[in-house]
């Protein structure tokens, strides 16, 4: 299995696939950070991805 993150470009804070896929749009999680990362600002073959394995990636 592939694992796909999103890094925040505010403040390096990594971001698994399947909390960004479960939300969405979230705030950054790091700390003092406001940023906000999208799932749809993943690439798109690690969306694609991700959406065909969607399974493997349940927790
Ligand atoms: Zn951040």
């Amino acid at each position: 299995m592939r694992i796909i993150t999103d890094t925040c470009s505010e403040c390096g804070t990594v971001v698994a696939a399947n909390e960004l896929e479960a939300e969405r749009i979230m705030q950054c999680p790091g700390l003092s950070c406001d940023a906000i990362l999208r799932f749809a600002d993943l690439p798109e073959d690690a969306r694609r991805y991700f959406l065909n394995h969607h399974d493997e990636y349940e927790l």
